[in-house]
Order: structure tokens, then sequence, then C-alpha cells
């Protein structure tokens, strides 16, 4: 079995499904097809949400409508027969009406979820419409029957493999398999997602889920590239990750890849590839066990992060203090990124404000607490790069002029880690790219 993802642009056109139709239909090997929403209508869709939330009708309203001609109009092009263009009707008709009736209903966490399914749902229903036009036989197995939250909001792999199996074996005959990425049930039974980007994390958890020969995420560029090309000029394709350095990038920023979407795959050694859905003969980048080549590969970087900095003259390093600070994190759920150590004082990140008033207001009863926002992590990944010759000089005669607040080291064989304002992330990213990348 073999996954293929395809993200927002890669559908977000009548003639990308076009594309996406024939790639889909190259190889022999049975396949599941996750899907994004269009692109765009996930953002349209948190702005209903946002809208909704602030009780403003209105602008819900005239994004719905927005959004509702963009569907009606893509269905034209899509698809040829009266038939087939008044089944895709239905379909919009059935989601825009579910739209509409939140404007009647107080918002709470659980619509605000509803509303953002919509997307995925839509999305797959009318590929599968094409692929009926284009008579390619397959079956839409939807996700909410089997990708699952646990108690905690993590994905439960044991579930899905059970619920995945089960409903693929009701198909039989068949080797096309179409479903929704980012969406799911969590451990109450209600709609879900697997946050931004998320279409991703589903591809792998479904790879896993069925030991699939490979994952392959179809998207707009040509693979994983050395730094981020929103954000610098010059940036260039690997041709190799291990699972640990593109899990290093996705988690610190690259948006290529959801955060934490490598596990699954990694736990099952299946290869993950990135490739480009308007170039589909680019070599893209494989990720897999090895890591291929010694030596820096790529620089992200990732926003909105606090820098908690904890000062305490007495007893910072007596035993049990780290203890103590690392129980506030534990039970406000909020995950460290990056932290530094001295006699005096101890330095973490972390990348929510969620609770940032109670975990200050606990830790100022051990120590006193400084907070610095609005920070970026810039993280430098590549194999044994610690190991490798001049690299932190390189790395700090590129950026002499940038502000660095904490720098981690040595943590892992594949990663550097520098705190610094967000201010200075594009200067930084564009440094880097000269003295590390020679570009
Ligand atoms: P999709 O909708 O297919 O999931 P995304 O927009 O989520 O696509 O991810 C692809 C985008 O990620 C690229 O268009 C690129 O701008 C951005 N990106 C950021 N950092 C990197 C990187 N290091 N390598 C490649 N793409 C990157
Ligand atoms: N549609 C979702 C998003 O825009 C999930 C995805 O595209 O991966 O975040
Ligand atoms: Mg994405």
């Amino acid at each position: 079995m073999k996954i293929m993802k395809f993200g927002g642009t890669s559908v977000g056109k009548p003639e990308r499904m076009h594309q996406v139709s024939q790639l889909i239909t190259k190889n022999s090997e049975p396949t599941i097809v996750v899907l994004s929403a269009l692109s765009g209508t996930t953002n349209s869709l948190v702005g209903i949400s946002d809208a909704l939330a602030k009780l403003d009708k209105q602008g819900a309203i005239s994004i719905i409508d927005t959004l509702e001609k963009h569907y009606r109009s893509f269905i034209l092009d899509l698809l040829q027969s009266e038939e087939l263009r008044a089944k895709a009707n239905a379909i919009i008709d059935e989601h825009f009406e579910f739209l509409k009736i939140t404007q009647r209903i107080s918002l709470s966490d659980a619509l605000n979820k509803d509303i953002l399914a919509q997307g995925e749902l839509m999305s797959t229903k009318l590929f599968s419409l094409y692929l009926e036009q284009e008579k390619i036989e397959h079956a839409l197995i939807p996700a909410l029957e089997f990708m699952r939250l646990d108690a905690n909001e993590e994905p439960d792999l044991m579930v899905i493999r059970e619920k995945l199996n089960l409903i693929l074996a009701a198909h039989p005959t068949k080797k096309l398999f179409i479903t929704q990425g980012y969406i799911c049930r969590n451990a109450k039974g209600e709609v879900d997602n697997l946050k931004r980007g998320g279409s991703d994390y589903t591809a792998s958890l479904i790879a896993a889920a069925v030991k699939a020969s490979v994952c392959e995420i179809w998207t707009d560029i040509d693979g994983m590239h050395n730094n981020d090309p929103r954000v610098v000029d010059k940036t260039i394709a690997i041709e190799q990750l291990s699972f640990d350095e593109a899990a290093e990038l996705a988690y610190f920023g690259a948006k290529i890849l959801h955060p934490t979407c490598i596990w699954p795959a990694q736990q099952e050694n299946i290869p993950v590839k990135l490739l480009n859905t308007m170039e589909p003969s680019a070599a893209g980048t494989v990720i897999k066990k090895e890591a291929g080549t010694v030596g820096v590969k790529a620089v992200a970087a990732k926003d909105g992060i606090i820098a908690v900095k904890i000062k305490s003259s007495r007893m910072l390093l007596a035993y049990g203090f780290l203890r103590k600070i690392f129980e506030v994190f534990e039970k406000y759920k909020t995950p460290i990124d990056m932290i530094t150590t001295s006699e005096v004082a101890v330095s973490v990140t972390i990348d929510s404000d969620l609770h940032l008033a109670e975990i200050v207001a606990e830790l100022s009863n051990i120590a006193s607490v400084e907070i610095d926002k609005e920070q970026t992590i810039v993280t430098i990944v590549g194999n044994e790069i610690a190991q490798t010759a001049s690299v932190l000089k390189k790395l700090f005669d590129a950026i002499d002029e940038v502000p660095v607040t904490m720098v981690s080291y040595g943590g892992s064989s594949h990663n550097i880690s520098l705190l610094l304002p967000s201010t200075y992330k594009t200067k930084t990213l564009q440094l880097i790219n000269r003295g590390l990348f020679n570009l």
C-alpha cells in the first residue's frame, strides 16, 4: 500500500485535480490518497469562526457567501455533465446550509471544530465526483470513521489501525481510496482536527497504520529546501534527510511539514517523500533512517516564542530545584522547547502563552522570573553537525550583528538552536544562507 497526500494548492484548481488524478493512477500499487481542503478554504473557515466569536454576523455571512461562490464556479470547470454538476451542487448545498445554520447557534469549541472540518469534507467529495467523471474506480473512505484522538488529544494509532483495516477489508476489490486529511474525532467522539497543516500528519498516521511502502507528500515545491523560501531569495532542495533531521526541521518551523508528522512513519521505518505536484519529475526529498551525508543541511525558524528566565541566587543548582521548575510546566501541559542553565539561572522557552500567567505566578514562589516575548528560535540542522569542523565558527562569524539571547548546542548531534528577537529573524536567515550555505 502506498500513501499519497496532496495539499491545498495541489487541489486548489480544477486543472490541478486533473493532474492529481493522473498522478494517482500511474502506479499499480493499492493507494490511499489523502486530500487537504482547497487552498484558502481553511483560512476562510477560521475567519467565519473568528467572526462568530466576535458576534460579527455580517462578517461571517460575507465570508460564507464569497466561499460559496468560489465552490459554485469551481465545479463548473471541474465537471462536464449536468448530472454530476447537480450532484456537486447538492454537496455544496449541504455544507453551506450547515455553515449558514451556525449563525443561529452560539459558538462552542465543538461547533468551531465542525466548521473547520467542512473544507476537507467538500474537497474529497468533489474530487470523488471528478474521478467518477473520469471513470476511475475508487472508494471514498470517511476519516471521521477511523482517525481518532485519545484522552490526551494525541492520535491513537492502535485504534486508527484497527478501524482503518476493517474499512479497507470491506472493499476487497478496490485499489484506490480517497480520504480527508486534518479531520478526526476526539476521545469524546466529537469532530476534531490535527491542527493547522495536519493533513501531513494524517498521511503519516495512515502510512504507519497500514505499514505502507512509502508516504508521499505532494505539495507546491520540489522538496525540503535548505532555508525558508518565503524569507530568503535563493534556496536549494535537499536530496535526503534522516527522520530525526526532518522532525527537527518540521518542529522548528519548516512549514512544508506539519510539526509532529514524522514520528508515525519513523516508528514503522516508512520512507517519506516530499514531491512537487506542479513538477512531478523533480527528484524531491526522501526522508528515511539514514541521513545520507554529514554536515549542515538546513535552517528553519519558529516564531511566537516566549523566553522564561528563572533566577535564584540561593538554590538554583541544589538538587530537586530543576524538578520543581519542570513540574510547574508539566502541571500546565506546556512543553519546553529550549533550555539553558548557569549557576544562578535557568532559561527555558515555550511557544504558548495560554497558561503563562499561572506559570509565572507559581514560579515566583520559588525564584524571580522574567519574561521575553516575540522571540524566534532559529535551528540549524544537519547530520553530526556538532562534530563538523568549523560550523560553530562559521555560524557565529556570519551572525555577529545579531543579539542572540540563548544557544542550545550538544543536546543532539544534529541540531544547533539560537534564540533571538523576532525582529532579527529575516536578517539572521539571510546571513546564515550566505555564511553557512554560500548562497
Ligand atoms: P501544502 O498546502 O501542500 O500542505 P504548505 O504551504 O503547507 O503546502 O507547505 C509548502 C510551503 O512550505 C512551500 O510553498 C514553502 O513556501 C514553505 N516552506 C517553508 N519552509 C520550507 C522549506 N525549508 N522547504 C520547502 N518549503 C518550505
Ligand atoms: N486544511 C488544513 C489547513 O489548511 C490542513 C492542511 O492543509 O494540511 O491547515
Ligand atoms: Mg501543509
